[in-house]
């Protein structure tokens, strides 16, 4: 295969002369692959963040530093709800704010209250007890939090590199911004000589009009169980995004949420490119509905591997037969892509199509054994464009973009252990990154 210019231009048995020769020796060359729903810029933070889910609360205590402390991974299963009297319990000096698991909510401390101006500030993100109290929690207040507290934005390029060390060659950003800063330092990085990867943003309804020079994917509908909004709403902002000429994807995790959804979709319509983000619960009786609107359901393998014994535990029962649906959704002709949600969810692609095949949780326990797909199905889940996430996976053809991954091993050793792949180059049009 050669390529020049940025494109494929010859694949066959007698390759032309060329600047640069790479031997495959045997290893699989492949599509770059395609991370279809990450959060770049939590990635980027995260790297300077205290692992509260690896060291528990107590590590808050042994954060470097004198100033803030950021801290991720906190779940009520590690010691149940937080606020900011407990955390100030354990820090009272410093500045703290931690981020739930899902990134979803932030707990902040009084001192960061105080240094922030929302233990006063009305905003409707900061939630408060029957006294008007500020109790520390904000829920997804991430571009709040962000203007509040200022500072260096975080290096995107750093993490852009990581995920290229998987090969992967481009993602969708499913953060749902609403301030066209967030995308701003997207476009900042990708402009960047040399950087690994295609970036496609969505953004809040917000931003659903702003082009920051990325390629713009669906516009992020958020759907929150404990506080749904009206169907009217949801409609308005399906309406809103056609308005922008864009799709939409759906953050779905429950019965609820994707019932909610499906009715904003009965109304509005469908449209190829719209989507469901997680699908995390999908009862039988929606599958048709989902197919009949062609929408396409975005799921996370690799939070089945690390999170599936937590999901059978907190669910009701009678959605333990429904989670993390994906072998039947392809067998009942629903179009599925996978992502990693990382920063929420392990980066690492080559987990995520072992966990696809496997769905072993922590424990052992098989969950969902009629869910399972081969490895190379689950590949394939991964190399599809990022305009269409469930399309057909992308081929190495003379016309392409040069955006490839080669593989130490042959394709079928790769995809009998994918957790022990070794990727040995990535290359992001014809460079090699
Ligand atoms: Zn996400």
């Amino acid at each position: 295969m050669r390529c020049a210019g940025g494109a494929v231009t010859h694949v066959g048995p007698v390759a032309p002369p060329a600047d640069v020769v790479v031997d495959a020796a045997g290893g699989a060359l492949l599509p770059g692959l395609h991370d279809h729903h990450v959060h770049l810029l939590a990635m980027a933070a995260a790297r300077g963040s205290v692992d509260v889910g690896a060291g528990g609360l107590a590590a808050l205590r042994r954060a470097p530093g004198r100033d803030w402390v950021r801290a991720v991974g906190y779940h009520e299963s590690l010691a149940g709800p937080l606020d900011r009297d407990r955390l100030d319990a354990l820090v009272a000096d410093r500045p703290v704010r931690v981020q739930h698991r899902t990134g979803q909510l932030w707990v902040l401390n009084s001192a960061a209250l105080a240094r922030t101006g929302l233990e006063a500030a009305p905003d409707v993100a900061v939630e408060r007890d029957a006294n008007g109290r500020a109790t520390g929690r904000l829920v997804r207040g991430d571009d709040l939090l962000r203007e509040r507290i200022g500072g260096p934005p975080p290096d995107v390029g750093a993490v852009a590199g990581e995920l290229a060390a998987f090969g992967i060659t481009g993602v969708t950003d499913l953060t749902p911004a609403t301030d066209r800063g967030h995308l701003e330092v997207l476009a900042d990085a990708a402009r960047r000589d040399g950087f690994p990867l295609e970036v496609a943003v969505t953004g809040a309804g917000a931003l659903a009009d702003v082009d920051v020079g990325l390629r713009r994917g669906p516009v992020k509908v958020v759907l929150d169980d404990a506080r749904l909004p009206s169907l009217d709403d949801v409609v308005a902002a399906f309406v809103r995004a056609r308005g922008a000429g864009r799709t939409v994807a759906v953050h779905c995790v429950t019965r609820a949420e994707l019932v909610l959804a499906l009715a904003a979709w009965d109304l509005v319509g469908a449209r190829p490119g719209d989507r469901v983000e997680h699908g995390a619960v999908v009862p039988v009786e929606l599958v048709d509905r989902l197919r009949a609107h062609g929408l396409v359901v975005v799921t996370q393998p690799s939070l089945v591997s690390a999170r599936g014994d937590q999901y059978l535990a907190d669910v009701e029962p009678d959605d333990v037969a429904h989670l993390w649906r994906c072998g039947s959704l392809l067998a009942s002709g629903v179009g599925v892509a996978a992502g990693s949600d990382a920063p929420y969810g392990d980066p690492d692609p080559w987990h995520a199509i072992a966990a696809a095949r496997d769905r072993t949780t922590p424990s052992g326990t098989v969950l969902g054994a009629g869910e399972r797909i081969t490895a190379h199905r689950a590949l394939a889940l991964f190399l599809a464009p990022l305009d269409d996430p469930a399309g057909a996976p992308r081929r190495i053809e003379p016309g392409v973009p040069a955006d490839l991954c080669l593989l130490a091993e042959p394709l079928g050793v790769a995809l009998a252990a994918p957790t022990a792949v070794t990727v040995r180059t990535t290359v992001r049009g014809g460079q090699v990154v």
